[in-house]
Protein backbone atom coordinates (compact mmCIF):
# COMPACT_ATOMS: atom_id res chain seq x y z
CA UNK A 1 0.00 0.00 0.00
CA UNK A 2 2.60 2.70 0.77
CA UNK A 3 4.49 1.93 -2.12
CA UNK A 4 1.36 2.05 -4.05
CA UNK A 5 1.37 5.55 -2.38
CA UNK A 6 4.99 6.31 -3.08
CA UNK A 7 4.77 5.64 -6.55
CA UNK A 8 1.95 8.28 -6.92
CA UNK A 9 2.89 11.33 -5.03
CA UNK A 10 6.78 10.23 -4.58
CA UNK A 11 7.88 9.62 -1.20
CA UNK A 12 8.21 13.18 0.20
CA UNK A 13 4.65 13.73 -0.01
CA UNK A 14 3.77 10.36 2.14
CA UNK A 15 3.88 11.28 5.80
CA UNK A 16 3.71 8.35 8.43
CA UNK A 17 6.25 9.31 10.49
CA UNK A 18 4.13 10.40 14.00
CA UNK A 19 5.94 14.04 13.98
CA UNK A 20 5.12 14.57 10.36
CA UNK A 21 1.39 13.64 10.80
CA UNK A 22 0.54 14.88 14.24
CA UNK A 23 -0.78 18.39 13.14
CA UNK A 24 -3.11 16.26 10.43
CA UNK A 25 -4.88 14.07 12.77
CA UNK A 26 -6.39 16.50 14.62
CA UNK A 27 -9.02 18.93 14.34
CA UNK A 28 -9.15 22.86 15.57
CA UNK A 29 -11.21 22.01 18.28
CA UNK A 30 -8.59 19.38 19.92
CA UNK A 31 -11.59 17.40 20.24
CA UNK A 32 -10.89 14.39 18.01
CA UNK A 33 -7.54 13.26 17.00
CA UNK A 34 -6.77 9.36 15.69
CA UNK A 35 -3.92 7.70 13.61
CA UNK A 36 -3.53 7.16 9.98
CA UNK A 37 -2.24 4.63 7.40
CA UNK A 38 -0.60 7.66 5.90
CA UNK A 39 -1.08 11.40 5.16
CA UNK A 40 -0.64 12.10 1.28
CA UNK A 41 -0.41 14.96 -0.12
CA UNK A 42 -1.17 15.09 -3.66
CA UNK A 43 -0.05 17.82 -6.47
CA UNK A 44 -2.34 16.80 -9.26
CA UNK A 45 -6.14 15.27 -9.66
CA UNK A 46 -4.88 12.68 -11.54
CA UNK A 47 -2.61 12.05 -8.22
CA UNK A 48 -5.84 12.24 -6.33
CA UNK A 49 -7.45 10.04 -8.82
CA UNK A 50 -5.08 7.49 -8.18
CA UNK A 51 -4.93 7.98 -4.57
CA UNK A 52 -8.67 6.56 -3.98
CA UNK A 53 -8.03 3.88 -6.36
CA UNK A 54 -5.18 2.45 -4.86
CA UNK A 55 -7.02 2.93 -1.58
CA UNK A 56 -10.46 1.51 -2.62
CA UNK A 57 -8.73 -1.12 -3.43
CA UNK A 58 -7.22 -1.95 -0.11
CA UNK A 59 -10.54 -1.30 1.50
CA UNK A 60 -8.67 1.79 3.39
CA UNK A 61 -10.84 4.96 3.73
CA UNK A 62 -9.92 8.63 1.94
CA UNK A 63 -10.46 11.61 4.98
CA UNK A 64 -9.94 14.76 2.54
CA UNK A 65 -8.26 17.48 4.24
CA UNK A 66 -8.24 21.12 3.53
CA UNK A 67 -6.91 23.77 6.25
CA UNK A 68 -8.40 21.72 9.40
CA UNK A 69 -10.28 24.71 10.57
CA UNK A 70 -13.43 22.78 10.42
CA UNK A 71 -15.26 23.04 13.80
CA UNK A 72 -16.89 19.46 13.51
CA UNK A 73 -14.40 16.63 13.43
CA UNK A 74 -14.61 16.04 9.41
CA UNK A 75 -11.15 16.68 8.05
CA UNK A 76 -9.78 14.15 10.43
CA UNK A 77 -9.86 10.29 10.13
CA UNK A 78 -12.54 8.01 12.91
CA UNK A 79 -10.38 6.06 15.83
CA UNK A 80 -12.10 2.51 14.41
CA UNK A 81 -11.10 2.84 10.73
CA UNK A 82 -7.76 2.70 8.95
CA UNK A 83 -7.11 5.55 6.39
CA UNK A 84 -5.49 7.67 4.05
CA UNK A 85 -5.69 11.50 4.60
CA UNK A 86 -5.86 13.17 1.44
CA UNK A 87 -4.88 16.68 1.84
CA UNK A 88 -5.31 19.15 -0.86
CA UNK A 89 -3.04 22.10 -0.18
CA UNK A 90 -0.49 21.16 -2.45
CA UNK A 91 -3.12 21.94 -4.96
CA UNK A 92 -3.26 25.96 -4.62
CA UNK A 93 -2.74 27.22 -7.66
CA UNK A 94 -5.14 29.99 -9.63
CA UNK A 95 -5.54 28.23 -12.83
CA UNK A 96 -7.64 31.19 -14.66
CA UNK A 97 -8.85 34.56 -13.64
CA UNK A 98 -11.58 35.60 -15.94
CA UNK A 99 -11.93 39.22 -14.90
CA UNK A 100 -14.43 40.29 -17.75
CA UNK A 101 -16.47 37.45 -17.10
CA UNK A 102 -15.64 37.93 -13.03
CA UNK A 103 -14.80 34.06 -12.88
CA UNK A 104 -11.93 32.79 -11.03
CA UNK A 105 -10.51 28.95 -11.50
CA UNK A 106 -9.16 28.04 -8.29
CA UNK A 107 -7.76 24.84 -7.06
CA UNK A 108 -9.15 23.41 -3.62
CA UNK A 109 -6.25 23.65 -2.22
CA UNK A 110 -6.02 27.57 -2.00
CA UNK A 111 -6.12 29.61 1.03
CA UNK A 112 -9.18 31.54 1.40
CA UNK A 113 -7.30 34.44 2.19
CA UNK A 114 -4.91 33.92 -0.95
CA UNK A 115 -8.32 34.09 -3.20
CA UNK A 116 -9.21 37.46 -1.92
CA UNK A 117 -5.62 38.26 -3.27
CA UNK A 118 -5.50 37.49 -6.55
CA UNK A 119 -9.09 38.90 -7.21
CA UNK A 120 -8.59 41.91 -5.53
CA UNK A 121 -5.34 42.39 -8.37
CA UNK A 122 -8.38 42.88 -10.43
CA UNK A 123 -9.64 45.23 -8.72
CA UNK A 124 -12.47 42.82 -8.02
CA UNK A 125 -13.24 40.78 -4.55
CA UNK A 126 -13.94 37.26 -3.73
CA UNK A 127 -16.46 37.58 -0.89
CA UNK A 128 -16.16 35.01 1.73
CA UNK A 129 -15.06 36.32 4.69
CA UNK A 130 -14.58 34.87 8.58
CA UNK A 131 -12.34 34.56 11.15
CA UNK A 132 -10.20 31.14 9.73
CA UNK A 133 -9.62 32.64 6.26
CA UNK A 134 -5.77 33.06 6.95
CA UNK A 135 -6.12 28.90 6.99
CA UNK A 136 -8.65 27.01 5.43
CA UNK A 137 -9.33 26.28 2.07
CA UNK A 138 -11.39 26.80 -0.82
CA UNK A 139 -12.02 22.92 -1.02
CA UNK A 140 -12.99 22.75 2.72
CA UNK A 141 -15.34 25.94 2.32
CA UNK A 142 -17.16 24.16 -0.71
CA UNK A 143 -17.27 21.01 1.22
CA UNK A 144 -19.05 22.77 4.26
CA UNK A 145 -21.02 25.25 2.27
CA UNK A 146 -18.97 27.84 4.51
CA UNK A 147 -21.09 31.11 5.19
CA UNK A 148 -19.25 33.70 7.52
CA UNK A 149 -20.01 37.68 7.18
CA UNK A 150 -21.28 38.76 4.18
CA UNK A 151 -23.82 36.01 3.39
CA UNK A 152 -26.08 38.84 3.93
CA UNK A 153 -25.41 40.42 0.83
CA UNK A 154 -23.58 37.32 -1.29
CA UNK A 155 -24.76 33.81 -0.31
CA UNK A 156 -22.97 30.80 0.99
CA UNK A 157 -20.18 29.54 -0.84
CA UNK A 158 -22.99 27.08 -3.13
CA UNK A 159 -24.19 30.35 -4.14
CA UNK A 160 -20.78 31.99 -4.90
CA UNK A 161 -19.62 28.80 -6.97
CA UNK A 162 -20.19 28.02 -10.70
CA UNK A 163 -18.51 24.69 -11.24
CA UNK A 164 -16.44 22.20 -9.67
CA UNK A 165 -14.03 19.32 -11.06
CA UNK A 166 -14.00 16.21 -8.22
CA UNK A 167 -12.63 13.12 -8.03
CA UNK A 168 -15.18 10.54 -6.75
CA UNK A 169 -15.43 7.34 -5.91
CA UNK A 170 -13.94 4.77 -7.99
CA UNK A 171 -11.67 7.12 -9.25
CA UNK A 172 -13.26 9.07 -12.24
CA UNK A 173 -12.49 12.39 -12.81
CA UNK A 174 -15.86 15.09 -13.05
CA UNK A 175 -15.12 18.05 -14.85
CA UNK A 176 -17.58 20.94 -14.69
CA UNK A 177 -15.33 23.72 -14.81
CA UNK A 178 -17.08 25.77 -17.59
CA UNK A 179 -18.47 28.68 -15.42
CA UNK A 180 -21.56 28.82 -17.34
CA UNK A 181 -23.97 31.01 -15.06
CA UNK A 182 -27.08 28.63 -16.97
CA UNK A 183 -26.68 24.93 -17.20
CA UNK A 184 -30.04 23.03 -16.95
CA UNK A 185 -28.32 19.84 -18.46
CA UNK A 186 -29.53 17.21 -15.74
CA UNK A 187 -29.00 16.74 -12.04
CA UNK A 188 -26.59 19.13 -10.54
CA UNK A 189 -23.58 17.05 -9.17
CA UNK A 190 -21.86 20.24 -8.06
CA UNK A 191 -24.85 20.70 -5.64
CA UNK A 192 -24.56 17.35 -4.15
CA UNK A 193 -20.65 17.46 -3.51
CA UNK A 194 -21.02 21.42 -2.09
CA UNK A 195 -22.03 20.50 1.41
CA UNK A 196 -21.10 16.62 1.19
CA UNK A 197 -18.02 16.94 3.31
CA UNK A 198 -16.07 14.86 1.61
CA UNK A 199 -18.46 12.15 1.68
CA UNK A 200 -19.40 11.80 -1.85
CA UNK A 201 -16.49 12.87 -3.45
CA UNK A 202 -12.75 14.94 -3.29
CA UNK A 203 -13.95 18.43 -4.98
CA UNK A 204 -10.21 19.56 -6.78
CA UNK A 205 -10.50 22.30 -8.07
CA UNK A 206 -13.72 25.45 -8.68
CA UNK A 207 -14.97 28.00 -10.64
CA UNK A 208 -16.17 31.12 -8.45
CA UNK A 209 -17.90 33.87 -8.92
CA UNK A 210 -16.73 37.33 -8.53
CA UNK A 211 -17.83 41.38 -7.76
CA UNK A 212 -16.61 44.36 -8.13
CA UNK A 213 -14.22 45.76 -5.06
CA UNK A 214 -16.62 48.85 -3.13
CA UNK A 215 -15.46 51.86 -3.71
CA UNK A 216 -16.66 53.23 -0.76
CA UNK A 217 -17.90 51.18 2.62
CA UNK A 218 -18.95 52.49 6.09
CA UNK A 219 -18.73 50.15 8.65
CA UNK A 220 -19.78 51.00 12.48
CA UNK A 221 -20.79 49.56 15.49
CA UNK A 222 -24.28 50.39 17.11
CA UNK A 223 -26.53 49.99 19.81
CA UNK A 224 -29.86 48.72 19.10
CA UNK A 225 -32.60 49.05 21.60
CA UNK A 226 -33.72 45.50 21.17
CA UNK A 227 -32.64 42.84 18.67
CA UNK A 228 -35.96 42.93 17.44
CA UNK A 229 -35.55 46.52 16.72
CA UNK A 230 -31.99 45.00 15.16
CA UNK A 231 -34.51 43.44 12.48
CA UNK A 232 -36.12 46.32 11.88
CA UNK A 233 -32.67 48.68 11.48
CA UNK A 234 -31.53 45.57 9.03
CA UNK A 235 -34.35 46.00 6.74
CA UNK A 236 -34.37 49.77 7.12
CA UNK A 237 -30.50 49.93 5.84
CA UNK A 238 -31.50 47.69 3.10
CA UNK A 239 -34.31 49.93 1.73
CA UNK A 240 -31.79 53.02 2.36
CA UNK A 241 -28.71 51.14 0.33
CA UNK A 242 -30.25 49.38 -2.34
CA UNK A 243 -29.13 45.95 -0.70
CA UNK A 244 -25.74 47.47 0.04
CA UNK A 245 -25.34 45.88 3.73
CA UNK A 246 -22.76 43.17 3.41
CA UNK A 247 -22.38 42.43 7.03
CA UNK A 248 -24.57 42.66 10.15
CA UNK A 249 -23.61 40.72 13.29
CA UNK A 250 -24.58 40.44 16.38
CA UNK A 251 -22.53 41.32 19.32
CA UNK A 252 -24.09 41.33 22.77
CA UNK A 253 -21.96 42.63 25.69
CA UNK A 254 -21.11 39.06 27.16
CA UNK A 255 -19.44 38.57 23.95
CA UNK A 256 -17.79 42.29 24.07
CA UNK A 257 -16.50 41.45 27.79
CA UNK A 258 -15.14 37.85 27.02
CA UNK A 259 -12.72 39.22 23.77
CA UNK A 260 -11.66 42.34 25.93
CA UNK A 261 -11.01 39.98 28.88
CA UNK A 262 -9.14 37.36 26.93
CA UNK A 263 -7.66 40.03 24.02
CA UNK A 264 -7.33 43.24 26.91
CA UNK A 265 -6.00 45.29 24.34
CA UNK A 266 -9.16 45.74 22.16
CA UNK A 267 -10.62 48.61 22.67
CA UNK A 268 -14.61 48.72 23.59
CA UNK A 269 -16.28 50.28 20.41
CA UNK A 270 -18.97 51.87 22.78
CA UNK A 271 -18.79 53.27 26.21
CA UNK A 272 -21.24 51.78 28.61
CA UNK A 273 -23.61 48.21 28.97
CA UNK A 274 -24.37 47.54 25.28
CA UNK A 275 -27.07 45.16 25.19
CA UNK A 276 -27.53 44.51 21.47
CA UNK A 277 -24.65 45.73 19.67
CA UNK A 278 -24.58 45.13 16.19
CA UNK A 279 -21.37 45.21 14.19
CA UNK A 280 -22.60 46.67 10.57
CA UNK A 281 -20.99 47.34 7.40
CA UNK A 282 -22.58 48.47 4.18
CA UNK A 283 -20.34 48.60 0.45
CA UNK A 284 -21.29 50.25 -2.81
CA UNK A 285 -19.24 50.32 -6.30
CA UNK A 286 -20.86 53.49 -7.81
CA UNK A 287 -18.18 55.56 -8.11
CA UNK A 288 -20.73 58.64 -6.63
CA UNK A 289 -20.89 56.89 -3.77
CA UNK A 290 -17.28 57.24 -2.73
CA UNK A 291 -17.66 61.18 -3.81
CA UNK A 292 -15.81 63.61 -1.44
CA UNK A 293 -18.67 66.01 -0.21
CA UNK A 294 -18.11 69.68 0.37
CA UNK A 295 -17.20 68.95 4.45
CA UNK A 296 -14.66 66.31 3.85
CA UNK A 297 -16.84 63.36 4.18
CA UNK A 298 -17.20 60.59 1.82
CA UNK A 299 -21.28 60.41 0.40
CA UNK A 300 -22.03 56.98 1.44
CA UNK A 301 -20.50 57.88 4.73
CA UNK A 302 -22.68 60.90 5.41
CA UNK A 303 -25.53 59.36 3.84
CA UNK A 304 -25.94 56.17 6.43
CA UNK A 305 -24.96 58.71 9.28
CA UNK A 306 -28.16 60.49 8.17
CA UNK A 307 -30.11 56.97 8.40
CA UNK A 308 -28.23 56.09 11.84
CA UNK A 309 -29.29 59.79 13.05
CA UNK A 310 -33.15 59.21 12.31
CA UNK A 311 -33.01 55.84 13.89
CA UNK A 312 -31.68 57.62 16.96
CA UNK A 313 -34.42 59.88 16.85
CA UNK A 314 -36.93 56.98 16.54
CA UNK A 315 -35.19 55.63 19.54
CA UNK A 316 -34.31 52.44 17.43
CA UNK A 317 -30.60 52.73 17.45
CA UNK A 318 -29.29 54.03 21.28
CA UNK A 319 -25.46 55.17 20.50
CA UNK A 320 -23.64 54.70 16.79
CA UNK A 321 -19.84 54.34 16.43
CA UNK A 322 -18.62 54.85 12.61
CA UNK A 323 -15.21 53.97 11.72
CA UNK A 324 -13.47 57.15 10.55
CA UNK A 325 -10.44 55.26 9.29
CA UNK A 326 -9.31 51.94 7.56
CA UNK A 327 -7.74 51.53 10.80
CA UNK A 328 -10.80 51.79 12.82
CA UNK A 329 -12.64 49.39 10.44
CA UNK A 330 -10.33 46.80 11.10
CA UNK A 331 -9.81 47.15 14.79
CA UNK A 332 -13.74 46.56 14.66
CA UNK A 333 -13.65 43.42 12.41
CA UNK A 334 -10.40 42.06 14.33
CA UNK A 335 -12.71 41.89 17.41
CA UNK A 336 -15.51 39.82 15.82
CA UNK A 337 -12.96 37.61 14.32
CA UNK A 338 -11.62 36.48 17.60
CA UNK A 339 -14.47 35.83 19.34
CA UNK A 340 -14.12 31.92 18.41
CA UNK A 341 -10.44 32.00 20.13
CA UNK A 342 -11.60 34.34 22.96
CA UNK A 343 -14.56 31.92 23.68
CA UNK A 344 -12.47 29.05 23.55
CA UNK A 345 -9.67 30.58 25.60
CA UNK A 346 -12.44 31.79 28.20
CA UNK A 347 -12.76 28.18 29.47
CA UNK A 348 -14.89 25.06 28.89
CA UNK A 349 -18.23 25.73 26.23
CA UNK A 350 -20.97 23.97 24.28
CA UNK A 351 -20.57 25.67 20.86
CA UNK A 352 -23.99 25.70 18.91
CA UNK A 353 -23.99 26.97 15.62
CA UNK A 354 -28.12 27.16 14.92
CA UNK A 355 -30.05 29.31 12.18
CA UNK A 356 -33.82 30.59 12.50
CA UNK A 357 -36.63 32.65 10.47
CA UNK A 358 -35.38 36.33 11.07
CA UNK A 359 -38.59 37.01 12.78
CA UNK A 360 -37.66 34.07 15.53
CA UNK A 361 -34.52 34.77 16.15
CA UNK A 362 -35.30 37.76 19.10
CA UNK A 363 -38.11 35.28 20.65
CA UNK A 364 -35.60 32.60 20.74
CA UNK A 365 -32.96 34.31 22.41
CA UNK A 366 -35.65 36.40 24.81
CA UNK A 367 -36.71 32.48 25.71
CA UNK A 368 -33.51 30.92 26.33
CA UNK A 369 -31.16 33.23 27.57
CA UNK A 370 -33.31 33.88 31.30
CA UNK A 371 -33.86 29.84 31.11
CA UNK A 372 -29.84 29.41 31.03
CA UNK A 373 -28.89 31.85 33.46
CA UNK A 374 -31.37 29.97 35.96
CA UNK A 375 -29.36 27.04 35.20
CA UNK A 376 -26.10 28.54 35.79
CA UNK A 377 -25.28 28.80 31.88
CA UNK A 378 -23.85 32.28 30.78
CA UNK A 379 -24.68 32.16 26.78
CA UNK A 380 -21.64 33.64 24.67
CA UNK A 381 -23.80 34.81 21.69
CA UNK A 382 -23.19 36.29 18.44
CA UNK A 383 -24.35 35.66 15.49
CA UNK A 384 -24.19 36.53 11.90
CA UNK A 385 -28.04 38.05 12.45
CA UNK A 386 -28.43 39.15 8.95
CA UNK A 387 -28.94 35.62 7.91
CA UNK A 388 -30.31 34.60 11.14
CA UNK A 389 -27.67 32.66 12.37
CA UNK A 390 -26.69 32.20 15.75
CA UNK A 391 -23.69 31.06 17.46
CA UNK A 392 -25.07 30.52 20.75
CA UNK A 393 -21.72 29.11 23.41
CA UNK A 394 -22.56 27.77 26.44
CA UNK A 395 -20.58 28.86 28.98
CA UNK A 396 -20.35 28.37 32.63
CA UNK A 397 -22.14 31.86 34.56
CA UNK A 398 -19.75 33.65 37.02
CA UNK A 399 -19.35 31.72 40.62
CA UNK A 400 -20.92 28.44 38.74
CA UNK A 401 -18.80 25.29 38.01
CA UNK A 402 -18.85 24.20 34.63
CA UNK A 403 -18.68 20.47 36.08
CA UNK A 404 -22.06 21.14 38.13
CA UNK A 405 -24.08 22.93 35.29
CA UNK A 406 -26.48 20.61 34.10
CA UNK A 407 -26.18 21.05 30.33
CA UNK A 408 -28.12 17.98 29.29
CA UNK A 409 -31.01 20.00 29.98
CA UNK A 410 -29.85 23.17 28.59
CA UNK A 411 -29.32 21.44 25.26
CA UNK A 412 -32.68 19.61 25.29
CA UNK A 413 -34.46 22.69 25.62
CA UNK A 414 -32.39 25.14 23.15
CA UNK A 415 -32.94 21.93 20.53
CA UNK A 416 -36.80 21.74 21.31
CA UNK A 417 -37.17 25.56 21.24
CA UNK A 418 -35.19 25.74 18.08
CA UNK A 419 -37.83 22.21 16.02
CA UNK A 420 -40.40 24.38 17.52
CA UNK A 421 -39.33 27.34 15.96
CA UNK A 422 -37.79 25.32 12.54
CA UNK A 423 -34.83 26.20 12.60
CA UNK A 424 -31.43 24.27 11.97
CA UNK A 425 -28.97 23.04 14.80
CA UNK A 426 -26.10 23.23 12.11
CA UNK A 427 -26.27 26.50 10.48
CA UNK A 428 -22.83 26.75 8.32
CA UNK A 429 -20.49 24.47 10.18
CA UNK A 430 -21.42 21.41 9.00
CA UNK A 431 -22.12 18.12 10.72
CA UNK A 432 -18.98 15.88 10.74
CA UNK A 433 -18.55 13.84 13.49
CA UNK A 434 -19.83 16.06 16.15
CA UNK A 435 -23.68 16.63 15.03
CA UNK A 436 -24.24 13.21 14.04
CA UNK A 437 -26.10 12.18 17.14
CA UNK A 438 -28.25 15.45 16.39
CA UNK A 439 -28.69 14.74 12.70
CA UNK A 440 -30.11 11.46 14.06
CA UNK A 441 -32.16 12.88 16.29
CA UNK A 442 -33.33 15.71 14.90
CA UNK A 443 -33.29 15.61 10.66
CA UNK A 444 -36.59 14.99 9.13
CA UNK A 445 -36.28 11.42 8.56
CA UNK A 446 -37.59 11.28 5.22
CA UNK A 447 -34.78 13.36 4.40
CA UNK A 448 -31.74 11.25 6.27
CA UNK A 449 -33.25 8.37 3.60
CA UNK A 450 -32.92 10.04 0.55
CA UNK A 451 -29.32 11.23 1.41
CA UNK A 452 -28.53 7.51 2.84
CA UNK A 453 -29.55 6.36 -0.53
CA UNK A 454 -27.32 9.28 -2.33
CA UNK A 455 -24.81 8.22 -0.01
CA UNK A 456 -24.99 4.27 -0.89
CA UNK A 457 -25.43 5.17 -4.87
CA UNK A 458 -22.05 7.17 -5.07
CA UNK A 459 -20.06 5.60 -2.75
CA UNK A 460 -20.72 1.83 -2.54
CA UNK A 461 -17.85 0.62 -0.82
CA UNK A 462 -18.15 3.31 1.73
CA UNK A 463 -14.33 4.84 1.43
CA UNK A 464 -15.67 8.66 1.44
CA UNK A 465 -15.04 9.80 4.60
CA UNK A 466 -17.09 7.23 6.37
CA UNK A 467 -18.36 7.78 9.48
CA UNK A 468 -18.99 11.65 8.85
CA UNK A 469 -22.35 13.78 8.34
CA UNK A 470 -24.42 11.21 7.48
CA UNK A 471 -25.63 8.48 10.13
CA UNK A 472 -26.36 5.04 8.80
CA UNK A 473 -28.18 3.49 11.09
CA UNK A 474 -31.66 2.67 11.38
CA UNK A 475 -33.70 5.53 10.90
CA UNK A 476 -36.09 6.62 13.92
CA UNK A 477 -40.03 6.65 11.99
CA UNK A 478 -40.43 10.45 13.27
CA UNK A 479 -38.02 13.66 14.06
CA UNK A 480 -38.23 14.35 18.03
C1 LIG B 1 -11.61 30.97 14.00
C2 LIG B 1 -12.59 30.26 13.11
C3 LIG B 1 -13.67 30.96 12.60
C4 LIG B 1 -14.58 30.33 11.76
N1 LIG B 1 -15.62 31.05 11.26
C5 LIG B 1 -16.47 30.46 10.40
C6 LIG B 1 -17.56 31.20 9.84
O1 LIG B 1 -17.78 32.37 10.16
N2 LIG B 1 -18.35 30.58 8.95
C7 LIG B 1 -18.16 29.27 8.59
O2 LIG B 1 -18.91 28.75 7.77
N3 LIG B 1 -17.16 28.54 9.12
C8 LIG B 1 -16.32 29.10 10.01
N4 LIG B 1 -15.30 28.35 10.56
C9 LIG B 1 -15.20 26.91 10.24
C10 LIG B 1 -14.20 26.55 9.11
O3 LIG B 1 -13.24 27.53 8.92
C11 LIG B 1 -14.92 26.25 7.81
O4 LIG B 1 -15.71 25.11 8.00
C12 LIG B 1 -14.01 26.03 6.61
O5 LIG B 1 -14.82 26.03 5.45
C13 LIG B 1 -13.22 24.73 6.64
O6 LIG B 1 -12.22 24.76 5.62
P1 LIG B 1 -10.90 23.87 5.75
O7 LIG B 1 -10.12 24.02 4.50
O8 LIG B 1 -10.19 24.22 7.01
O9 LIG B 1 -11.52 22.42 5.84
P2 LIG B 1 -11.14 21.18 6.76
O10 LIG B 1 -11.33 21.53 8.19
O11 LIG B 1 -9.82 20.65 6.39
O12 LIG B 1 -12.28 20.15 6.33
C14 LIG B 1 -13.62 20.43 6.59
C15 LIG B 1 -14.49 19.34 5.93
O13 LIG B 1 -14.40 19.44 4.51
C16 LIG B 1 -13.86 18.23 3.95
N5 LIG B 1 -12.96 18.64 2.88
C17 LIG B 1 -11.92 19.50 2.96
N6 LIG B 1 -11.38 19.70 1.74
C18 LIG B 1 -12.09 18.94 0.87
C19 LIG B 1 -12.04 18.71 -0.53
N7 LIG B 1 -11.14 19.30 -1.29
N8 LIG B 1 -12.95 17.87 -1.08
C20 LIG B 1 -13.88 17.26 -0.32
N9 LIG B 1 -13.98 17.43 1.01
C21 LIG B 1 -13.09 18.27 1.59
C22 LIG B 1 -13.19 17.52 5.11
O14 LIG B 1 -13.15 16.12 4.92
C23 LIG B 1 -14.07 17.92 6.27
O15 LIG B 1 -15.20 17.11 6.31
C24 LIG B 1 -14.40 28.95 11.43
C25 LIG B 1 -13.31 28.25 11.96
C26 LIG B 1 -12.42 28.89 12.79
C27 LIG B 1 -11.26 28.10 13.32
Amino acid sequence: MLDGLFAIVGTAHVLTEDVDVAAYLEDWTGQYCAPAVAVVRPASTQQVADVVKLCEAHGIAVVPQGGRTGLCGGGVPLVDQPSVVICLTRMNAVRALDAAGRTVTVEAGTVLETLHAAALEHKLIFPLMFGAKGSCTVGGNLSTNAGGSNVVRYGTTRELCLGIEAVMPGGSVINALTGLRKDNTGYDLKDLLIGAEGTLGIITAAVFKLFPEPSARSTAFLSVVSLGAAIEVLNRLQDYTGGGVEAFEYMPQPAVDVICKVFPDTRRPLEGTVTTGILVEVASSRPQDAAELKDGSIRLEAEVMELFAELMEEGLVLDAMLAQSQQQRADLWKMREQILEAITENGPAYHMDISLPLAQIAPFVEAMDPKMSQLGIQPLTVGHLGDGNLHYALSAAQGCDWDSVPLETAKELVFSKLVALRGSFSAEHGIGQSKLPLMTKLKEPAQLAVMQEIKKAFDPKNTMNPGKLIPMGPIKSSAA
